[in-house]
């Protein structure tokens, strides 16, 4: 399997360059050159030989990413690190099932180490990063921004690694002070954080700028665990395939709470290998660009508010890129130019033929902070379910959208309740139980330094971070 760029001006690369480079040169993110065929006809004819009551996550995920790293791994060895990954999630299914009524269902994503759907991918991507490494004898410097989940999944994806450095940047005071505590808790000579004073749109330019600097790249040996990066759509395509086939198999639609794009990217390729989706349901908070964007075909960057789910609190959805490339037959050429009139205008408007392309399998929805409070409320009430405040955005968007007789809707349960204990007590009126993973974090000391949003500054810091003497 070799990777193309969505923009189209660089050479296809193999798996393990992929995954060390994050971002193509030319801008754009990288994707397989063709969608392996993994499940053939109509269901239940899948040529996937998993069975839900027999076979673990790990064999699951094994089989579903097998085509996309063939020839760069021995199956068994690939097996063993995907098995490694997912020995540390706290519960048997590693992302278990519940229904919540009427034909919905919550797809629990927190059971990993930091308690958000993110640990699914990065827990995996820290283990093929260090054997890559190993491999090659080298040694690298992560860096990334985070609205908030992605930095502490990343952090305990890779700390005490050798070979790896890691400088996370976050919106400084935008973050939820567990967020935060669960990032800069960590006591490891490799983890370098960094608050940034300004948004999280800020910290993703930043990023983007150091890796657009082909030179300073180079130099520090700069590589991204961000969700821009192959291999973690890669493995959230898996509880995509798991949810579908627990279900029997039947047409499923799925309702994502959305931020980066990524998430929903990864149903998107499911489909692209066969798998039967009804519907997507991209749900927003207040920040609504994606919201605007399916229901308008237009996009016009505004300005970032922060919401009772802020690891949603994105304006720009870098992974939409990789949905423009294929709506527009995978020509890079025409995704370059979208995506630079974006950038320059603000604004962007897709053609109507693809926009009737997206009718009937997208919908985008926005959920406001009042109602998703009453969502954890009333599920709290009506099931003794206790959701946080990102899986509410979903779970409302999808009783909205949801219609009578259309099968199944699975909503991505994204983070454990607890990382936003404030938020759901306000809702349901008593305390969250602490899970473990969480137990001790407000008595450890903190870590980190704050930045105003200026390159140069957080270059040099950068720099020094990946000397490994800082
Ligand atoms: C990251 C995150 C999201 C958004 O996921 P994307 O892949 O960026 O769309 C939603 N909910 C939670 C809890 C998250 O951590």
């Amino acid at each position: 399997m070799q990777y193309i760029s969505t923009r189209g001006e660089v050479s296809a690369l193999t798996f393990g360059d992929v995954l060390l480079t994050g971002l193509a040169s030319d801008g754009g993110l990288y994707v397989p050159q063709a969608w392996p065929e993994l499940l053939t006809g109509e269901p239940p004819s899948g040529v996937l030989s998993w069975n839900p009551d027999e076979g673990s996550y790990a064999d699951l995920a094994a089989e579903v990413m097998w085509p996309f790293v063939e020839g760069v791994y021995a199956r068994h060895r690939f097996e063993e690190i995907v098995g490694d990954a997912y020995v540390r999630f706290d519960h048997p299914d590693v992302v278990p099932m519940v229904e919540v009524g009427d034909g919905i269902w919550l797809m629990e994503l927190f059971y990993g180490p930091t308690l958000a759907f993110k640990d699914i991918a990065l827990q995996l991507v820290g283990r093929l990063f260090a054997e890559e490494l190993q491999r090659r004898g080298s040694q690298v410097t992560i860096v990334g921004a985070t609205s908030g989940d992605t930095g502490s999944a990343a952090i305990e994806a890779v700390k005490d690694r050798p070979n790896i450095q890691i400088v996370i940047l976050h919106p400084h005071g935008r973050v939820s002070d567990v967020q935060r505590r669960q990032m800069t808790t960590v006591d490891s000579p490799n983890v370098h954080n960094v608050a940034i004073e300004g948004t999280f749109d800020d910290c993703q330019d930043l990023v983007k700028a150091m890796f657009g600097d082909t030179a300073f790249r180079n130099e520090q040996r700069l590589s991204a665990v961000n969700s821009i990066n192959w291999a973690r759509v890669m493995a959230q395509m898996v509880y995509y395939v798991a949810a579908a086939q627990r279900l029997g198999n039947e047409v499923v639609s799925f309702c994502v709470p959305t931020g980066n794009f990524g998430n929903v990217f990864a149903g998107y390729a499911a489909q692209q290998m066969g798998l039967a989706v009804s519907r997507f349901v991209v749900a927003s908070n207040r920040n609504d660009i994606l919201t605007q964007f399916f229901t308008s075909g237009t996009m016009t960057i505004g300005e970032v508010y922060s919401t009772l789910s802020p690891s949603m609190d994105i304006q720009v959805s870098s992974n939409l890129e990789r949905l423009l490339f294929e709506l527009l037959g995978r020509d890079g050429r025409s995704t370059a130019r979208l995506l630079k009139d974006f950038r320059v205008a603000g604004q962007m408007r897709i053609s109507e033929s693809i926009r009737e392309v997206l009718r009937g399998s997208w919908v985008g929805i926005k959920v406001d902070d009042e109602t998703t409070l009453q969502t954890i409320a009333a599920c709290y009430r009506d099931s003794g379910k206790i959701i946080d405040p990102h899986t509410a955005v979903g779970l409302t968007a999808a009783r909205r959208s949801h219609v009578q007789g259309e099968g199944a809707m699975v909503v991505m349960a994204t983070a454990h309740p607890a990382k936003f204990a404030d938020t759901v007590q306000s809702a349901i009126g008593c305390s969250v139980p602490v899970p473990s993973a969480l137990a001790g974090l407000v008595d450890r000391p903190e870590r980190y330094e704050v930045f105003p949003n200026d390159l140069k500054t957080v270059k040099a810091h950068v720099a020094r971070c990946a000397t490994g003497l800082v």
